[in-house]
């Protein structure tokens, strides 16, 4: 990409929009995977209107570069690293709430806009959007629909694609065309489901520069239970009876027993934490709250739960430290693997992503043991039993080359018994340049190899010219 070409993208856009200092351009060509981009792109261009990255997107078309769309750089996959020459586009100016109707039940936002943003101005209508990355905090709504983001509260109200009605894109081709698709309306025929493509696209299709969301009220009560099994056969047997019950938890969590015992020493909780743990918080009425929760301890301990702990509401389980294991997933790796490397080592921790049947949990947890016996990395195992989704974490040291190599065979053992046990290698964190290995054993267990062509071909019908976000995917 030549020089003039950014000059040319500050002349069209102004000074203010365009970063080429290599300094801030390095700051947005990492993502929280921990992986950076080996080459660093031209700039970053901060749009704050879909006219902006029309015009960006067709300076790509005319003069050949790549555009890497970027929300808050919380990726776990590598899709919002850069790959090669081109140049960064930064959706977090165009931040705004721009309608919110309880009457459609939506919300209308920018992509930069984040999801707790988003539900700090809903909660003052009694409304929510329900879709809940442990990222939250910082993930955008731009990238939470180009991963196709779930969370905690998935085991009732889904991921991304159950909640994105109509979009706002802008086209990698000549015009940089903007347009609109879906609707407004959750009964919508609108020939093949565009909106859905873009859901987990990854930023290789198009820029999205709004987002019509559906939204939900708030629980009226949140009843939450935390619960500990000696025996994980038990702890699926509590989970059976909950859905033979057709109960529709909001969250239902788990950490096996190794895990737990890591974890517990890393939050320091008075808990006593001790075997298979699983949460579960109900979505209920007021009126019906003790009851539902009475029913839950009861059928709690008719499937041997040792301990249990119960909490009103999620606050009040927040305030007990309930959710505290769960959350701690993520650092008590780090803290953990610095323990046995020592404090001054370089950590990086992997969370994979797989999803299994729910049934067949046990047989995955003891396929993960068996794998992390083989290579010898201590493996944190959680997820969300609810739909099956589990996060294998490992910690290593990124600069022990040897280690990086075992890393790499186990990612594939542990793709493999996801594809073994008719799960899937990534639940809600994308494919990336991480998963792309993976996607191709999946869909060849499935005899769908041919369904790699076809996303080619969507792509070239989108990005005739391989501008966007390229080498990611597929
Ligand atoms: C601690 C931690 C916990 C996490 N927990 C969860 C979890 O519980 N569930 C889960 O699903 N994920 C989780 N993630 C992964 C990640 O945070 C989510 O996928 C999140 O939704 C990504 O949002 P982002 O704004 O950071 O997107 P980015 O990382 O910036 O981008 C993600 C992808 O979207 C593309 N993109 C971004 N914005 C646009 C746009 N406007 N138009 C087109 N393409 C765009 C990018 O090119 C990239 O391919 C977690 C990550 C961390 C670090």
């Amino acid at each position: 990409m030549a020089r003039d070409i950014v000059d040319e993208l500050i002349r069209v856009l102004g000074r203010d929009k365009v970063y080429d200092d290599p300094a801030i351009v390095s700051l947005y060509s990492r993502e929280a995977s921990g992986l950076e981009a080996s080459e660093l792109p031209r700039a970053v261009v901060f749009a704050e209107s879909a006219s902006d990255v029309s015009a960006l997107l067709r300076l790509a078309y005319r003069y050949e570069f790549k555009v890497f769309p970027q929300g808050s750089s919380t990726s776990l996959s590598g899709s919002a690293v850069p790959l090669g020459d081109g140049v960064i586009l930064s959706l977090e100016r165009m931040r705004s709430l721009r309608e919110v109707s309880l009457l459609d039940s939506t919300a209308v936002a920018e992509p930069g806009l984040r999801i707790d943003e988003l539900n700090l101005a809903l909660a003052k209508h009694g409304y929510m959007f329900p879709v809940d990355p442990a990222s939250s905090s910082v993930a955008t709504i731009g990238g939470a629909i180009n991963t196709g983001a779930g969370g905690m509260q998935g085991a009732k109200y889904g991921t991304m694609r159950d909640w994105v009605l109509m979009l706002q894109i802008v086209l990698p081709d000549e015009k940089g065309t903007v347009m609109r698709i879906g609707c407004r309306t959750v009964k919508c025929r609108q020939g093949y489901d565009l909106v859905r493509l873009i859901v987990g696209s990854e930023g290789t299709l198009a820029v999205v520069t709004e987002a019509t969301l559906r939204i939900t009220p708030l629980p009226e009560a949140s009843p939450t239970i935390l619960a500990f099994f000696k025996d994980l056969g038990d702890l699926v047997e509590a989970v059976k009876e909950i859905k033979k019950n057709a109960w529709q938890p909001l969250i239902m969590e788990f950490l096996d027993a190794e895990t737990v015992k890591i974890a517990r020493e890393f939050v320091q909780t008075s808990i006593e934490a001790r075997g298979h743990m699983l949460l579960v918080t109900m979505d209920t009425t007021r009126e019906s709250k003790n009851r539902v929760t009475k029913q839950l301890v009861d059928l709690m301990e008719r499937n041997n739960a040792e301990r249990i702990y119960t909490a009103e509401s999620l606050e009040e389980a927040e305030k007990k430290q309930l959710l505290a294991l769960r959350r701690s997933l993520f650092p008590a790796q780090v803290w953990y693997v610095k323990k046995q490397l020592g404090m001054d080592k370089k950590v990086h921790v992997l969370i994979e992503d797989i999803a299994v049947p729910p049934s067949k949990l046990p047989e995955a947890v003891k396929e993960l043991r068996r794998i992390e016996n083989h290579y010898g990395f201590k493996t944190l195992l959680g997820g969300h039993i609810g739909d099956g989704n589990l996060h294998p974490a490992i910690g290593y040291n990124p600069d022990d080359p040897k280690q990086t190599r075992k890393v790499e065979e186990w990612v594939q053992d542990v793709m493999k018994t996801a594809i073994k046990l008719g799960g899937t290698i990534s639940a809600e964190h994308g494919i990336g340049t991480l998963k792309k290995q993976g996607l191709r054993m999946e869909l060849e267990a499935l005899g769908a190899l041919k369904a790699l062509e076809i996303m080619k071909t969507i792509k070239q019908a989108f990005d005739p010219k391989n501008i966007l976000n390229p080498g990611k995917v597929i």
